[in-house]
């Protein structure tokens, strides 16, 4: 039977970044692979205070970084030296183990910082980062779209991924409608970034989503409908549900807390999958992995 809940986001602080996080929550930790939503600013930061959040690792998991406002720049530990900038996604694939930073460029900043949880298969792959400066973009109604991730409306996104994902951007500029066919295979998440939409289901409203919270539809929809009265920005996100139970904790993803405490060990002593993971060019310190060693993770 198909539903729909809504899911409260909670506020916190990313590197000095007022952020507003969907996912993951206690109630719902997944839509698809996607496993981690932050939607950060849209804030004006304070001459000196720009977002800054220093070298730090990732494991078996796609960071995917979607600018609307402001610049940030990105480095690796492969060498990656990249500008973010409105329109466009970085994706960085941690796989085994890759470390980065991010810093603004700019006072004005608003982005959506997502992750993809990798799945067994690839959760070990080789650490690989790729820019995307242009995605497919088309009208739905009177919503302006970027196709950020998968397919819809007969178009495709470049960006690689593991399993069968959707993102999509939705821009509208004043009063707009549309209506969106939707994969019953896929649940879906839509998040309000800017503005709030009315959501329709099956003919009928169901829900005003304001900013900060997000709309989970289980699998078995065939299509929603989006009202706007006034500027509004919203992603659709949705995938096939995992079979696969991915544990989340600090940056890394694994499968049990014996993997997390080797990846936070080996990241805190420069050894094992982290020897000579360093990321060049930034200037501040390292961020250490909390104590992982207490942990007693439940995977649910
Ligand atoms: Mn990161």
């Amino acid at each position: 039977m198909a539903f729909v809940e809504k899911i409260a986001g909670h506020a916190g602080n990313v590197g000095g970044l007022p952020i507003n996080r969907a996912l993951p929550t206690p109630k719902r930790r997944l839509i698809g692979a996607w496993c981690f939503l932050d939607h950060a600013g849209p804030a004006d930061l304070p001459p000196g205070e720009g977002m800054k959040v220093g070298p730090h690792p990732h494991t078996g998991l796609q960071t995917f970084s979607w600018l609307i406002e402001g610049e940030v720049m990105h480095r690796d530990s492969l060498g990656s030296a990249q500008v973010l900038r409105p329109g466009q996604v970085n994706l960085m694939t941690a796989g085994r183990g890759i470390a980065h930073s991010e810093e603004s460029l700019t006072p004005r900043l608003h982005l959506a910082q997502l992750w993809i949880a990798l799945p067994d298969a690839q959760r070990f792959c080789a650490p690989a980062f790729e820019h995307f400066p242009v995605l497919p973009r088309f009208k739905e109604g009177g919503f302006d779209v970027t196709l950020l991730a998968g397919e819809h409306g007969g178009q495709r996104s470049p960006i690689p991924l593991h399993t069968p994902l959707l993102g999509l951007d939705l821009l509208s500029s004043g009063p707009a409608e549309a209506e969106l066919a939707l994969r019953p295979d896929f649940e879906h998440g839509l998040m309000v970034l800017e503005g709030s939409i009315d959501v329709g289901l099956e003919g009928k409203k169901i829900e005003h989503l304001e900013l900060g919270s997000l709309l989970y539809l289980s699998p078995g929809f065939e299509g929603v409908t989006l009202h706007s009265g006034a500027p509004t920005r919203l992603l659709l996100l949705g995938g096939e549900p995992l079979t696969e139970r991915p544990l989340l904790w600090w940056n890394f993803i694994a499968r049990s807390g014996a993997e997390i405490q080797q990846f936070a060990q080996d990241w805190n002593a420069g050894s094992g999958s982290f020897a000579g993971v360093a990321v060049q060019g930034f200037d501040g310190p390292r961020l250490p992995a909390p104590d992982a060693s207490q942990l007693h993770l439940r995977i649910v």
